[in-house]
């Protein structure tokens, strides 16, 4: 097979003052003096695109057979992704040097990550609205993207026309076309901490459709790296914005999460789709993987995240596994916080437990939490936020209706789980994992056809 990824090299300015010249041409148009991603500034303006190729068949390794004779899997987004914000943290544009954070791996069975980042805490952008309700309309007053500075957006992100990978260093914004694009997040908690901010200029507002999702799941497929992770927060579960984005960033050891073992509860009558629950896991939720085609995959958790907004269940979504397995956690530790449920030694130490503390990265903001951190206080904080047993049955219920499950097959695996409906994430993964932590987070080579 051949080399899917190919760059279209456009005319190159030959002069500086070329250049100069399309920029003023910018302010001239309009520009609002900022250098913004929205209309005013645009004009003019490009940016490096990336269009993936659309796969149908990625989460499937059934279907994969017969491609086993194809070209490693490339790593041309990743050098793209960490070029491009390497290229920021020489330009200063991070509020604080993330890669000078502590970080360690907690003893104990379930290996947390802690990292102390005192930094995050005090300069972060502050959450300016309400937590109670899961889907707010977007309000063009509060902070969103549109109004960062372009250096801070580092390329389009979106489908090719023509099936084939595509790469173009510099191509025009087409703002009437609303570009999906990936920014630095000037707060990183890790390595390449980047965000996914779908249609940036329909300013959708944090809810998950099925598109958007879709497009999030394709950018860890073409990652193509267990280390890059994306997640998900909604509002209520710790979202800060309320202007749909996902995250993502490169972490080189398994999250904690990735390691919990699994039961099957039920497989998806049409897609295929297989759902299971956690165990043994401080934090319940579901597990989906498998389906017919990526697609089926994506829209069993879309489903399910609809379900969860409509319902104003707040939650948080990791995609991890190179785009195999998506974990759904349904949440309640802003509720309980404003009931004042919380115990004060929790509220003390500030975590905000989101996606990256849910499954099992620790951002802690005090030094002497860092100092003290124990699987213990970490295992007691995810606790928290977990739902009850009773609560997580119910909300798994209403989650299986709207993604219309055989209740009977549910039923009868969930009551009665036999030994092979339990699984342990296979010690073999973890161990090649690890032992990849060593060695670069990028281990491919860059593998794309320059088209002149
Ligand atoms: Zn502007």
């Amino acid at each position: 097979m051949s080399l899917m990824l190919r760059i279209k090299r456009v005319p190159t300015v030959v002069s500086n003052y070329q250049k100069e010249e399309a920029e003023e041409g910018a302010r001239r148009a309009g520009g609002c003096g900022r250098n913004c991603f929205n209309k005013c500034c645009l004009p003019g303006a490009k940016l490096p695109l990336y269009a993936y190729k659309r796969a149908d068949s990625i989460a499937n390794e059934k279907s994969l057979v017969g491609l086993e004779d194809s070209e490693a899997p490339m790593a041309f987004l990743d050098s793209l992704v960490l070029g491009e914000w390497e290229d920021r943290m020489q330009r200063g544009l991070f509020r604080y040097d993330v890669t000078a954070c502590e970080t360690k791996v907690i003893p104990g069975k379930n290996g947390f990550i802690a990292q102390l980042n005192e930094g995050r805490h005090l300069k972060k952008r502050p959450t300016e609205f309400r937590v109670d309700k899961v889907l707010q309309p977007f309000d063009g007053n509060k902070f969103n993207f549109t109004k960062v500075g372009q250096e801070e957006v580092l390329f389009q992100f979106e489908a090719s026309g023509d099936g084939e990978a595509q790469f173009f260093p510099e191509a025009p914004i087409d703002a009437e076309n609303s570009p999906s694009v990936v920014a630095i997040n000037v707060s990183p908690i890790e390595y390449g901490h980047v965000l996914l901010i779908p249609r940036i200029l329909d300013c959708l507002p944090q809810r998950i459709d099925h598109e958007s999702f879709l497009l999030a799941l394709h950018m860890v497929v073409e990652a193509d790296n267990p280390f890059f992770r994306l997640g998900y927060n909604s509002l209520g579960a710790f979202a800060t914005i309320n202007h749909l984005h996902f995250q993502a960033y490169y972490l080189a050891v398994p999250f904690p999460v990735e390691k919990a073992s699994t039961k099957k509860t039920t497989t998806l009558g049409n897609s295929a789709v297989k759902v299971s629950e956690l165990r043994n896991y401080p934090v319940r939720g579901l597990v989906f993987e498998g389906g017919n085609t990526l697609e089926d995959l994506s829209n069993a958790v879309s489903d399910s995240c609809v379900c969860l907004q409509e319902n104003n269940i707040p939650y948080n979504v990791l995609i991890s596994d190179c785009g195999k397995r998506i974990f759904l956690f349904p949440q309640c530790y802003a509720e309980k916080q404003a009931m004042g449920e919380v115990r004060s030694e929790l509220l003390d130490t500030q975590v905000n437990p989101a996606v990256w503390e849910i499954s099992g990265h620790m951002v802690l903001k005090r030094k002497e939490d860092y100092e003290g951190a124990s699987e213990e206080n970490a295992w007691r904080l995810l606790a928290e936020v977990s739902l009850s047993e009773e609560r997580f049955q119910e909300v798994k219920a209403l989650v299986f209706e709207a993604i219309s499950c055989s209740l009977s097959d549910a039923d009868t695996a969930s009551q009665n789980p036999s030994e092979e409906d339990v699984e342990d994430q296979s010690a073999e993964d973890m161990l090649a994992m690890q032992q990849g932590s060593h060695t670069a987070i990028i281990a491919g080579t860059h593998d794309c056809l320059v088209i002149q």
